[in-house]
């Protein structure tokens, strides 16, 4: 019998196994095919600014507590430049999409996040590859990035040197696994009947001189569009979001419209070398935040529903559920995501 059973090796999975290992618990993880999820399909964005929504404060409250601990975490990692602090340049096009920027500046100053409000000409002296038609932008400094596939194979790696063990089988029912404690971190596949649905998300892989420097998201006609630059060349333009069950096919629908408004924005990026297009399906919640706590059979705890950020909260939900796992107590800070808020 092991003191820790983790169903599922994604960032969630590993990030939890990890933290476990090195408080001197023994942990299986249990997933036949760890990466195959979302965790390397993600941008890498760690954006609580820019990610921050209407209703959605205790989320937000997370992802910074998050990303507080995010420069010890790629550190312990070793993750190098595959973990930058640029920030994020908002833009708009035309004079609706100012409105939006507007908005949303509006709101990230009444959370008390820090964003600057620049004119097109400001935006293009931060980022000059901008086109010459974007008309104003909010600069983010207190977003970053990381590159989602370094951060999950230095988590696969950190796991084994830590003595973590690996099972590569599916688990169908978690309560049946030999263990203390049983934390379930499957993604978009629910094992435990909470409200995890699939949210289909398709991104596309350039590569490119390495000219690029901050996240640009752009608001395009009412459609958000976002591209991640990194300091190899390579560059993900994303995402769309569409509800169509377990199927992760791309479509070319999704593709067109992505390059379309990334190009509106960054108009060089016509030249790139198109390197991949592949969708994952993002852990949606009817809240939008994650499930992170003991289920019915208190052996039991959900990690689930990270939905746009889960590799940003991976760190803070480590430490949480950690804590919950070595003491036997709720950490407070669970509260707002408990899976009992469905009941
Ligand atoms: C297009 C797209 C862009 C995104 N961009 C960002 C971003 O910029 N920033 C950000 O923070 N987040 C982003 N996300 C969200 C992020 O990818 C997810 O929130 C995160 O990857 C969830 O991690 P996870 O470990 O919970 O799940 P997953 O990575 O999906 O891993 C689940 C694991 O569970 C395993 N598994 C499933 N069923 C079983 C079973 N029965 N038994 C054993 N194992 C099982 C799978 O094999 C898999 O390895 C994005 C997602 C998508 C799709």
């Amino acid at each position: 019998m092991t003191d820790v059973a983790i169903v599922g090796g994604g960032v969630i999975g590993l990030s939890i196994a990890l933290r476990c290992a090195k408080r001197g618990l023994g942990v299986a993880v249990h997933d036949p095919a760890p990466g195959s999820g979302a965790s390397t399909v993600a941008a890498g964005m760690l954006a609580p600014v820019t990610e921050a929504h209407y209703g959605e404060e205790a989320l937000t409250s997370l992802a910074l507590a998050s990303l507080a601990l995010w420069p010890a975490f790629a550190a312990e990692l070793g993750l190098g430049d595959a973990y930058t602090e640029h920030g994020t340049l908002l833009v708009a096009l035309d004079h609706g999409d100012r409105a939006e920027l507007d908005r949303q500046h509006g709101f990230y100053a009444r959370l008390g996040l820090a964003s600057h409000r620049l004119t097109g000409g400001e935006a293009r002296a931060l980022e000059p590859l901008l086109s010459t038609r974007v008309r104003g932008g909010v600069h983010a400094p207190g977003d970053h990035q990381a590159d989602p596939r370094r951060l999950h194979a230095a988590l696969l790696d950190a796991c084994r040197a830590a003595g973590v063990a690996f099972v590569p089988a599916a688990v169908t029912d978690p309560s049946t696994l030999d263990a203390d404690r049983v934390v379930v971190c499957t993604g978009a596949r629910d094992l435990l009947g909470l409200p995890v649905r699939p949210v289909h998300g398709q991104v596309l892989r350039l590569r490119g001189p390495a000219e690029l420097r901050l996240t640009v998201r752009g608001i395009v006609g009412g459609r958000s569009v976002y591209v991640v630059p990194r300091p190899d060349g390579e560059v993900v333009v994303g995402a769309s979001s569409a509800e169509r069950g377990f199927d992760t096919a791309p479509r070319a629908g999704d593709a067109y419209e992505l390059l379309r408004d990334a190009l509106d924005v960054l108009p060089e990026l016509a030249e790139y070398e198109l390197r991949e297009v592949r969708a994952g399906l993002r852990p949606g919640t009817p809240d939008n935040a994650p499930i992170l706590g003991r289920t019915a059979d208190p052996r039991v705890i959900a990690a689930t529903g990270h939905y746009r950020n889960g590799v940003l909260l991976a760190p803070v939900t480590a430490e949480l559920i950690t804590a919950l796992v070595v003491t036997g107590e709720e950490p407070s800070a669970l509260q707002p995501f408990h899976p009992r808020r469905f009941q």
